[in-house]
């Protein structure tokens, strides 16, 4: 997950202070926090396996020995353990040293593995099931964080500049999600922050298309949803672009999503609920009699996660609060002929939303 080490400085022992306060809001007196974009967030372990055991008074980290140079060198915040047992039996059996009441991560665990951990830890331990503690922190960004998002933003925005002029009847697709991740690389991405989305044509129309081995023709339109991830953060924009001459229909259907984004991000403020932004993008569709193409949300929160706290769907009551992060990028989707879509990354804030990806605008005609 983490690329070189020239990145913002990260206040860990911060955040699991915040945490504490947070798991004792929720009626706990520890945590046991498993989840790889969690363990990053709280004391920069990047790798694939770890259990970060949180009480009142102590931070432990637990991996195994794959770990055993990375994770001493790398971990902030919370004592480093070598497990030789099993990760999640020495994490449970710290915890179950005293009489207390731990929180687990619920969405992120089995059964079958909550039943072994509570194995672990004996019959001092009682468990609650908490969900998003951790998530509801990484909603806000600090500083540091954005510093490493705008970043993010800026590659992609970058990368997509340099790719755009690319799209030519009798490119595949592949071809040009292959060149979107080298030169992401290139611009010091640790890769990706998921699979290139290139989808030309009638293929348009599916939201989710992964770049396939079709070739670019002439009079389609193409869809580019990509990011990068910098340091841990991702990025994540779409554009759409038209190869050759775009018939009016189709500059209407354009004109109408980037109407809708626009109208999303006015609506983008703290303190509103994050289903009345989805709803201004929606409603923008819905006069010109498209919503019915709309198939899916407004947009999500963008972090160490592509997907994660708030998202901006239909009805979502949750408050945005200064310092979230999220896509807006409302699309059309019309089977038969293709698809439009248009996403950039914004901070919220107390007035306007500061857009970290740039660009956008009128339709390119390639
Ligand atoms: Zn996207
Ligand atoms: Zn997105």
């Amino acid at each position: 997950m983490a690329g070189d080490d020239h990145g913002a400085v990260h206040n860990h022992a911060g955040r699991i202070e915040a945490l504490r306060r947070l798991v004792a809001e929720r009626g706990a007196d520890a945590i046991l926090v498993v989840h790889p974009a969690n363990l990053f967030y709280l004391c920069g372990f990047a790798g694939s396996a770890g259990a970060l055991a949180v009480t009142a008074d102590e931070a432990d980290f637990y991996t195994d020995t794959r770990y055993g140079i990375e994770a001493p060198a790398t971990v902030r915040g919370a004592q480093v353990h070598i497990a030789r047992k099993g990760i999640i039996a020495e994490a449970a059996g710290r915890l179950g040293r005293r009489k207390q009441r731990v929180g687990y991560e619920a969405g992120h665990t089995s059964v079958e593995q909550q039943e072994r951990t509570a194995r672990a830890a004996g019959a001092k331990v009682s468990w609650a099931a908490t969900s998003g503690v951790v998530e509801e922190l990484r909603m806000v960004k600090e500083s540091g964080e954005l510093e490493e998002m705008r970043a993010a933003g800026r590659v992609a925005t970058e990368v997509y500049e340099e790719v755009m002029p690319l799209v030519r009847p009798g490119m595949k697709e592949s071809d040009l999600a292959a060149e979107v991740e080298y030169r992401m690389r290139r611009k010091g991405a640790s890769g990706a922050a998921f699979a290139t989305i290139i989808a030309s044509g009638e293929r348009s129309a599916l939201p989710h298309a992964r770049a396939s081995g079709k070739v670019v023709k002439k009079s389609e339109l193409v869809v580019m949803d990509l990011g990068a991830i910098l340091r841990g953060y991702s990025s994540d924009i779409t554009r759409t672009v038209y190869v050759g001459r775009a018939p009016a229909r189709i500059r209407g259907w354009y004109r109408a999503v980037l109407e809708a984004q626009e109208a999303a991000r006015d609506a983008l403020r703290a303190g509103m609920a994050a289903g009345r932004v989805d709803e201004a993008a929606r409603r923008v569709l819905r006069k010109k009699r498209l919503e019915r193409y709309f198939v899916h949300s407004t947009g999500h929160g963008l972090g160490l996660e592509v997907h994660e706290e708030p998202k901006l769907g239909r009805g979502a009551k949750q408050r945005l609060r200064a310092g979230c992060v999220v896509t807006i990028e409302p699309g059309i989707y019309v089977e038969g002929t293709g698809g439009i879509r248009i996403e950039d990354d914004f901070l919220v804030g107390e007035g306007e939303a500061e857009k970290l990806t740039r660009g956008t605008g009128e339709l390119v005609e390639l």
